[in-house]
């Protein structure tokens, strides 16, 4: 669950065209931009975790589908760390995922408008 649905929707909607990232941590959705860039919104890298309080407590990691699908791809689950739920925001609905490695098969752990 996250009790901060409305944050992650609104960081999404304010940015329509390019993707937006960040961590879940104690059930709370953090926007962790890409500093070393100097882009506010998007491609957090581990340099950037390091600066988030209360990393090691994380859970999850989230992003948007600015294409409006929400649903991992392929490459989200190759660049996924495992053991965390990978949670998608696309058009206004944010998913978890999480996924049996050694099946392959994906499944949803919640989802914000059930
Ligand atoms: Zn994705």
């Amino acid at each position: 669950m996250l009790r901060n649905i409305g944050d992650v929707l609104g960081w999404a909607a304010a940015s329509p065209e390019r993707e937006v990232c960040g961590v879940v941590i104690d059930e709370t959705a953090l926007l962790v931009p890409n500093r070393a860039t100097g882009d506010a919104q998007f491609r957090m890298t581990v340099d950037d975790l390091r600066l988030v309080p209360g990393i090691e407590r994380m859970t999850g990691v989230w992003h948007s589908h600015p294409d409006r699908f929400p649903h991992p791809s392929q490459e989200d689950w190759e660049l996924h760390p495992d053991g965390f739920d990978l949670l998608i925001v696309a058009n206004g609905v944010i998913r978890a995922f999480t996924r049996d490695w050694s099946s392959g098969f994906t499944r949803t752990v919640w989802s914000s408008d059930e």
